[in-house]
């Protein structure tokens, strides 16, 4: 659909309150070097990584310290030079306590040097294992493994490499950052994915609020020569855009089929973020152990765009960015729709943490919520046509079964519903528990 001469999808779709001002004009900085790094062994979609290191070990920057050898998964390398000081656990948003490496830091070893590769000369099959071997993943927060991406099912024709911009969560600017201030790395990104699935063409579609990324990243697409196959197009302002089905309707028209995959309309979609980080990983060699992400909201003294390693504590962060107010209520990973929120400070940065949002009592209430009273806003609001308020009845009597008939596989859990949803049903929270039943066999 276009309005105004900017596409985005056509069913559904809410506009949640911006707030990106406090962070989209911070320019990138580095997290300053911290003690102490705990770095989580499942920093992706699959099995945890077996650990290759032991307590006492020496370690570099950029060493593989967590190895994925057969299954869905990715690589985890360290992200600092120095010693393990043993095997632990940190807490993830979703899983709890998983495994993890923790890495005391050698404040007298100097930065990791790289040796760039001439990339464009290697067959596919060398960039995608270097890729792999590089522990890349889905950085926009998915965190599914990107050679698994890069690999669609062999009878399916990809034509169209996808990348995702949009950045649609309100206070992220961790992607409007990166395409502003490194637009020719996210551009020659798109060339590695491109040389990969050996597709003619990319769209990289951004929301047209970041129009500086826009301009910045069209000139690095002129600079490399590249405007026949790369085209940067700005898209309406509407959340969840940034979610894999609706962005591949509103840069091509195609309409991914239930329980299908993007390949099924030919298409792949990698984040931005994902691209910048295969760029780094084919062209210089350079592992994935560090991301932009975004530190905003009223419960932190101050707002950033932070360059921040894995496994930097969130206590870390707050204490370098003065520490976190007295109203702050509640610590999210990602955003505030998608994002999870963590019980303590002592969770970790990993690979798809896009965000750190500390947010107060206003931002982010805590409401009471009552029946539903059938106004059919949630059914208006959802981006993929489901019932949530069916499946809310349904999951409020423990019928969890009931809730497949009104799509509760197809959801992906944006929360646009329960954004317009006047009784505050927490509809998200019931289809979470639905699938979680279900998964483990409970019925009732
Ligand atoms: S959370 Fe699920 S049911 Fe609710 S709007 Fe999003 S896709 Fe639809
Ligand atoms: S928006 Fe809320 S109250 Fe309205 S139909 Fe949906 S669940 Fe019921």
């Amino acid at each position: 659909m276009r309005a105004s001469g900017l596409a985005t999808f056509t069913l559904g779709g809410v506009h949640p309150p911006g707030r990106k001002e406090s962070a989209s004009g911070l320019a990138i900085e580095p997290m300053p070097p911290v003690s102490r790094y705990l770095v989580s062994l499942v920093q992706h979609c699959g099995a945890p990584a077996a650990p290759l290191v032991k307590k006492g070990d020496a370690v570099t920057e950029g060493q593989r310290i967590g190895s994925v050898d057969k299954g869905l998964g990715a690589h985890v390398h360290s992200p600092v030079s120095g010693k393990v000081a043993g095997l632990a656990r940190t807490l993830h948003p979703v899983l709890g306590p998983v495994p993890a490496v923790a890495i005391e830091r050698d404040p007298e070893a100097g930065p990791a040097i790289w040796t760039p590769r001439d990339w464009e000369h290697l067959p596919p099959a060398e960039i995608l294992a270097a890729i792999r071997e590089a522990g890349v993943v889905g950085m926009g927060g998915a965190g599914f493994p990107t050679h698994v991406k890069l690999s669609p099912p062999p009878e399916l024709t990809v034509d169209t490499l996808i990348l995702n911009g949009a950045e649609c969560e309100s206070y992220l600017a961790a992607d409007h950052r990166l395409m502003l201030e490194r637009a020719p790395g996210v551009v020659q990104g798109a060339r590695v994915l491109l040389a990969v699935l050996g597709v003619p063409r990319c769209r990289i579609g951004v929301e047209n609020n970041k129009k500086d990324a826009v301009e910045a990243l069209r000139q690095a697409v002129s600079d490399a020569g590249e405007g026949a196959r790369i085209s940067v197009e700005p898209l309406v302002v509407k959340y969840p855009q940034g979610s894999e089905k609706q962005l591949i309707e509103a840069l091509t028209g195609r309409r991914v089929p239930a329980g299908g995959l993007p390949a099924h309309v030919g298409c792949v979609v990698q984040n931005v973020g994902t691209a910048f980080a295969a760029y780094e990983a084919v062209a210089l060699g350079r592992p994935c152990f560090e991301r932009v992400l975004t530190v905003a909201g009223q419960g932190v003294a101050r707002p950033a765009n932070l360059l921040c390693k894995v496994g930097v504590c969130l206590s870390d962060i707050a204490e370098h960015l003065g520490g976190i107010t007295e109203e702050a209520v509640k610590c999210v990973l990602g955003g505030p729709m998608m994002g999870f929120a963590v019980p303590g400070l002592e969770a970790t940065v990993g690979k798809t943490t896009s965000g750190v949002l500390f947010l107060d009592a206003w931002e982010s209430p805590d409401a009471d919520f009552g029946p539903c009273i059938r106004c059919g806003r949630c059914l208006e609001a959802c981006p993929m046509g489901l019932a949530p308020n069916e499946m809310s009845i349904y999951a409020e009597r423990r019928k969890y079964e009931g809730t497949q008939r009104f799509g509760l596989w197809e959801c992906f859990e944006c929360g646009s519903c329960a954004f317009v949803c006047p009784a505050k049903r927490p509809l998200v929270q019931f289809i979470r528990a639905s699938k979680a039943r279900l998964r483990c066999g409970c019925k009732l």
